[in-house]
Parts: C-alpha cells; structure tokens; sequence
C-alpha cells in the first residue's frame, strides 16, 4: 500500500477519537444507571456513525489506512520512511499488546487502523489502533484491561 502524503489534522483526529471514546463512557454511566445493555449498544453504534458523519468535514478518509495484520502495518510505516524504525517498532509492539488482551478476553479483531495527520508546522506523524470487532458491549472492566493492556499506555489508553 502506498501512502499519500496526508492533508488530516493531528488534532481532528485527536478530536474525533475523543468524541467516541466520551460516547463510550456516557453508554456505561447509562448501563449502571440501570439502562438495557443491547439497547445503549445499538445507541452507541449509531451515536459514533453520526459522530462519523459529522468529522467527515474535516477528517480525509484517504489518510486513514487499514491492515488485517500488524506485520502489513510496520511494513507500511517503514515505507513511508517518514519516521523513526525504532520509533515504529515500539508502536506496533504497543498495539500488538492492546491485540492480544482482546484475544485473551474472548472477543476477536479485524485488523489495525493508522491515520496518517499533520501536526503542527506540518510535522508528519501517525495513529495506529487496534480494531476490535464487537458483537455485544465489552464490561467496563474488560474494556479498562484492553485499555491499560500495553507496558506504556498512551494519553488515550490512560483516560479511556
Ligand atoms: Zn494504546
């Protein structure tokens, strides 16, 4: 896969993520407040599709890049030669650890995202995640595990 040279903001992204993880968070106050599980999951699905829709003025779908293995992942990231192997190594390794809790946990993953963005002054840089593929709401509990699963949690891992 080749990458494009990316037009999406760091912070967009950064945005949007944080707008589904606090969607997230609001379905399992819902939950504990006594709300049906199935019903606050269909909700969710169609809460983070809106919050889709509505980035989709900012966020450039063609920098978001998808991968059914890690290996295809690293492989892009080296291409690209825009950042540091060592630096990718360690960030594939981060996801790898996200990836295997999921598995641990029972629920499977389809593959990994990586966003391509602009920081400031320009500064090419990247997103990756781990796509989990959920059938029913993970715990909170489970959740929090897959979170907090990496030696190093990210900004994001540690206020999921
Ligand atoms: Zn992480």
């Amino acid at each position: 896969m080749k990458a494009k040279y990316p037009t999406t903001k760091f912070r967009d992204v950064w945005n949007y993520f944080n707008s589904i993880s606090g969607e997230i968070n609001v379905c399992y106050a819902r939950i504990l407040a006594g709300f049906k599980e199935e019903e606050m999951f269909s909700l969710l699905k169609i809460r983070t599709s809106k919050i889709k829709e509505e980035y989709s003025k900012c966020l450039d779908w063609g920098d978001l890049y998808f991968f059914e293995n890690i290996k295809g992942l690293e492989r892009f990231l080296i291409q690209t030669k825009w950042f540091e192997v060592e630096k990718i190594k360690s960030n594939v390794q981060h996801e790898k650890e996200h990836a295997i809790k999921i598995k641990q946990l029972g629920y499977k993953i389809s593959g990994f995202d990586c966003w391509l963005v602009l920081e400031n002054k320009q500064k090419i840089s990247y997103i990756a995640s781990c796509k989990m593929i959920a059938n029913k709401l993970p715990s909170q509990e489970e959740y929090s595990e897959i979170a907090l699963a990496p030696k190093n949690p990210s900004y994001f891992d540690k206020n999921h």
